[in-house]
């Protein structure tokens, strides 16, 4: 009997799992048929890792956990192996994880060599007081808890290198602003069986950032966030405006003290509040009843998602 009424109410709840992988410029003229599908099939994967974990009655930490570490072990998203070049050739990785029960969160940033930031991030969160942790001291942290590190050579890629290069010539005549906006991300929001919402964001930053600029990835409220009694967000963009509007925040405030739904919060950031300041980039949202919410502003955004009854979906451009 008991056991009846459990797996009734898992079957009412409404699992919901959404993914990122980096909004931006991503043009279809520039888009060959191959790397499309690289990308489609590097989404499916994260997405099918995620759902494995929430419809086998996980929970949502791990769900999203377990979608970004797979899109940060894939080369073609801007997070962990595939993270971009810093203006002084490194990776400086940014990451973030929060849990919407009792808002406990966990982030680092500007960590390098480090395979997983998310797990990182994760282990701040549970094995220490604290909720940031940045630069050599995250590093010591992480090789005192056994975290696995990998060389340079893990972490180079050719196209991210040329992006570099040219990023900096680029720099050299244009002094104040770099036209190209090199930038990406990795995230997912999860719903899980028992109600309980959770967010997570892993990225290498932005194309020839200077060492040692921490973006709004690893700053909850910024880039990450997530609050049973809202929802559940993980942003992709140009940091620097997500955290002069705390994006994330802003979708939780407009919905708790203004009665704003998922959609209309999501979109008011996204389509008014960050333009005003000249923000691009986009999020993916998720609320405690399992609506989803995946707007953008710039050209494109790798996303895809999955609820309960309905079929995995994935998409890049508008629609
Ligand atoms: N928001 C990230 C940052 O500014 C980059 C991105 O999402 O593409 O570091």
């Amino acid at each position: 009997m008991l056991l009846n009424m459990s797996s009734e109410t898992k079957e009412e709840r409404k699992l919901a799992l959404v993914i990122h992988g980096g909004a931006g410029t991503i043009s279809r003229a520039l888009m060959s048929d191959e790397r499309e599908a690289a990308y489609r099939a590097g989404l499916q994967q994260a997405l099918r890792r995620g759902w494995e974990v929430l419809s086998g009655g996980g929970l949502a930490l791990d769900a999203v956990e377990a979608a970004v570490c797979v899109m940060e072990d894939n080369p073609l998203f801007n997070a962990g192996r595939g993270s971009v070049f810093t203006h002084n050739e490194r990776h400086e990785m940014d990451a973030a994880i929060m849990s919407g029960e009792d808002l406990r969160a966990g982030a680092v940033a500007a960590v390098d060599g480090i395979k997983n930031p998310i797990k990182l991030a994760r282990r701040v969160m549970e094995a220490t007081e604290h909720v940031l942790m940045c630069g050599s001291g995250a590093e010591e942290f992480a090789r005192e808890a056994g975290f696995e590190f990998a060389p340079p050579e893990y972490f180079f890629d050719e196209l991210r290198y040329e992006q570099l290069l040219q990023a900096r010539r680029e720099d050299e005549v244009r002094l104040d602003h770099t036209p190209l906006k090199k930038f990406g991300t990795v995230g997912a929001v999860a719903l899980d069986t028992r109600g309980h919402l959770a967010a997570a964001t892993s990225t290498g930053g932005m194309t020839n950032k200077r060492f040692g600029r921490v973006g709004d990835t690893a700053l909850i409220g910024a880039g990450t966030y997530a609050d049973d009694q809202t929802c559940a967000i993980s942003c992709t963009g140009h940091g620097e405006f997500f955290i002069r509007t705390v994006a994330a925040h802003e979708i939780v405030s407009l919905m708790k003290y203004k009665g704003f739904t998922l959609k209309e919060a999501a979109e008011q950031v996204v389509h008014v509040t960050l333009p005003e300041l000249g923000g691009e980039g986009g999020l993916i949202a998720v609320d405690r009843t399992g609506n989803i919410s995946l707007p953008f502003n710039s050209e494109g955004m790798y996303r895809a998602w999955m609820t309960s009854g309905s079929e995995a979906q994935v998409a890049i451009y508008p629609d």
